[in-house]
């Protein structure tokens, strides 16, 4: 790093090896934050078009620092990625959800809890078996848990995605194509799969008030949706504008600062009364 002559390529050199560190902290710290108790899971409301009703809640994860403050998913997740801490970290935030829906049921809301899987996790040989034990530890029926997979972890190993999708979906859980638009966008290969749903990222729907053909995209996607027997989630929805015209465009279930950001569960019966009352 000895000259500063080299202007645009030290700097970013100094950022690199800057944010190379910054993971590695953060990597160091992370698995002693879940036995620290640390980690937090908040959920947002996925709302069914018909009046407002709440259909499920996504759990997202959230690192309650003891210094850093609350630490977004989109920092922590990609390192725990990488070192494989995801796998611990995803079943916690699992196991968590079960409880809560299970605690939902209890209290009489007829609600699906949706949790988030890492490519990581989709490698690990006994994932289904894992996801068997928290729904009996649990005592959590499998048709109130869903679970969202991204496109391009699928795309990757398409055949042991089968397999292993087939496996829980005969469990009875609800599996969901996360980030939809992101990545390869055909629906196709979706047919080889147990897929009950598809969650249009909010990238492919944020210009969707000004832009004609983003509007024709999104229409075409959910028609085909629809004739291969899976809804349409539609993610971002953060304007009346938006949600009209989603509406229209025959999505199912929306899900966005509109309604409500995450929120941790305690704070969640105010909004779900709000949500219901609309
Ligand atoms: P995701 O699964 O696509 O989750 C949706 C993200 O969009 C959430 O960010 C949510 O807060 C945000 N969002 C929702 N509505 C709106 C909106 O109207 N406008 C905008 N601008 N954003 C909205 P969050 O909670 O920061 O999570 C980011 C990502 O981190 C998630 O994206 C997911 O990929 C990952 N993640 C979060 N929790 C977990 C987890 O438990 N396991 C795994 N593997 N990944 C997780
Ligand atoms: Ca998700
Ligand atoms: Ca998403
Ligand atoms: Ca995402």
């Amino acid at each position: 790093y000895s000259s500063k002559k080299r202007g645009k390529n030290t700097y970013h050199l100094f950022s690199k090896t800057e944010s190379l560190n910054r993971q590695f902290e953060i990597g160091m710290e992370m698995s002693g934050a879940l036995e620290r108790e640390e980690f937090a899971v908040y959920y947002q409301p996925q709302i069914n078009s018909l009046g407002g009703h709440v259909e499920s809640l996504e759990a997202l994860v959230r690192w309650a620092h003891p210094t850093k403050g609350l630490i977004s998913p989109v920092d922590f997740i990609p390192v725990a990625e990488e070192t494989g801490f995801i796998v611990d970290l995803g079943e916690w935030v699992l196991r968590r959800a079960c409880q809560q829906a299970k605690l939902w049921q209890q209290e009489g809301k007829n609600v699906k809890v949706s949790v988030n899987l890492s490519s990581r996790q989709l490698q690990e040989a006994n994932l289904v078996q894992r996801v068997k034990s928290v729904l009996e530890e649990t005592e959590l029926p499998p048709r109130l848990l869903k679970l969202e997979v991204t496109e391009s972890v699928i795309i990757n190993d398409l055949v042991a995605s089968v397999q292993l999708l087939k496996g829980l979906s005969d469990m009875g859980v609800v599996i969901e194509i996360d980030d939809f638009g992101t990545g390869y966008s055909s629906l196709s290969y979706l047919t080889q799969l147990p897929v009950s749903a598809i969650k249009l990222d909010r990238t492919f729907t944020a210009e969707i008030v000004s832009d004609e053909r983003q509007r024709k995209v999104v229409e075409s996607v959910v028609k085909l949706a629809h004739a291969l027997g899976m809804s349409v989630v539609a993610e971002g929805v953060d304007s009346v504008e938006k949600l009209k015209i989603l509406e229209q465009k025959g999505c199912d279930s929306f899900q966005g600062y509109l309604f409500s950001k995450p929120l941790p569960a305690n704070q969640l019966p105010e909004v779900m009364n709000q949500l219901q009352r609309k």
